[in-house]
């Protein structure tokens, strides 16, 4: 995984020698998402109401604080780092901390440091991910129509999404492509979409809708189980069950017909928590130990109380006893409220 040659200037000195970190139900914690704001250039309808309030800008945690806070996790054993958001690719100045955890791939401390993105700033920081040690990353995309696009994010541009994915692979970065299954929306269009990714030698993932924050929607309306995508795409496909894994819940097929990959992500069919290796940072220093449940650990005190890691070290390892055994989506019309208050855009996807 790490292919670079040569010494590493400005690498912290880290050495992640250290067993991993271990929960109570006895799985390691090694992947770190962070999502590095709460904004968005889009406004997904299934993920945020247009009318937002988002953090204001003072309680954002720094660069160099989420820097010092994810350089932390890597001294405790975290292998893989995943920026998201939000739109990562709009927090200010953004390539500082990709290039400072960058360094940390290169030195051999970390395995993989990946994002996902809604690819519309991808255009213009391509080249740049690359040459910080960025490989592979993820692309948000829920339909190929430019209308249908514009229809689902609201304010989102779908031609300078595809110019963004066209310079990432120029750049050399691996692109797997999400689309959230939406009733009504997509579900016809994922046939074409396969064959698109699959096309140009990307992996593609489909995801159930979470019932998380308010939106100005019934999820109701929008929630399409992944059974039914299946049982409809295998009209068209063969799917066979293959043990690809990429360090997340997705279970994948291979796509006999297109020769790729397709994964299906159901955390409201199929819970997927016993395998569950991760964590996910807010970006005012909120540790969630799960995507699905209220409880927290509030991080940015403890980067503050010291300029040494001691105080925030203990602090991880009291959260990491706090994670829970997962989580408990429903969505029907019996359950109106969502699962969690926060969006998805608050601990990212
Ligand atoms: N803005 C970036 C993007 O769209 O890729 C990163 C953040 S976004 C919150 C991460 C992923 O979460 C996206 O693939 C998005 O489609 C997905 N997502 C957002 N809200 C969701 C929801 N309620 N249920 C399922 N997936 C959701
Ligand atoms: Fe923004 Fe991503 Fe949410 Fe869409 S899914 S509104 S692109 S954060």
């Amino acid at each position: 995984m790490n292919s670079f040659a040569g010494p590493v200037a400005g690498a912290a000195p880290i050495t992640a020698d250290k067993a991993p970190m271990i929960d109570p139900f006895g799985r390691a914690v090694t992947y770190l998402r962070v999502s590095v704001t709460d904004r968005c250039d889009f406004r997904c309808t299934y993920c945020m109401a247009e009318n937002m309030t988002f953090l204001p800008k003072k309680d954002l945690l720094t660069l160099e604080e989420l820097n010092r806070l994810c350089s932390a996790f890597i001294s405790k054993g975290v292998r893989k780092i995943r920026l998201t958001g939000g739109e990562p690719l709009v927090r200010k100045n953004i390539m500082f901390l990709v290039r400072e955890l960058g360094q940390h791939v290169k030195a051999g401390a970390l395995d993989e440091l990946t994002l996902t993105t809604n690819g519309s700033q991808l255009a213009k920081y391509a080249d740049e991910l690359y040459d910080s040690g960025v490989r592979r990353i993820n692309v948000s995309l829920d339909t190929l129509n430019p209308e249908k696009f514009k229809a689902i994010t609201r304010w989102g541009d779908f031609h300078k999404v595809m110019e963004g994915i066209d310079a990432a692979q120029k750049a050399g970065l691996k692109i797997k492509l999400n689309a959230v299954a939406l009733k009504d929306f997509n579900e016809f269009e994922i046939a074409d979409m396969l064959r698109f990714a699959h096309g140009r030698g990307m992996d593609m993932t489909v995801i159930e809708t979470m019932p998380m924050g308010e939106i100005d929607e019934d999820r109701t309306d929008q929630y399409l189980p992944l059974s039914k995508l299946r049982a409809d795409l295998e009209e068209h496909f063969t799917l066979t069950e293959i043990p690809y894994k990429t360090g997340g819940p997705a279970r994948y097929v291979e796509v006999e017909e297109t020769g790729g990959r397709l994964g299906f992500i159901t955390p409201m069919t199929h819970n997927f928590c016993e395998s569950c290796n991760r964590v996910r940072l807010t970006c005012t220093g909120t540790l969630y130990m799960c995507l699905g449940q209220n409880d927290a650990a509030d991080l940015r005190t403890a980067l503050r109380a010291s300029e040494n890691d001691d105080y925030l070290s203990a602090a991880i390892d009291e959260a990491i006893t706090r994670k829970p055994k997962g989580h408990d989506f429903i969505i029907d019309r019996t359950h109106k409220r969502p699962a969690v208050a926060r969006h998805m855009s608050v601990t990212g996807g």
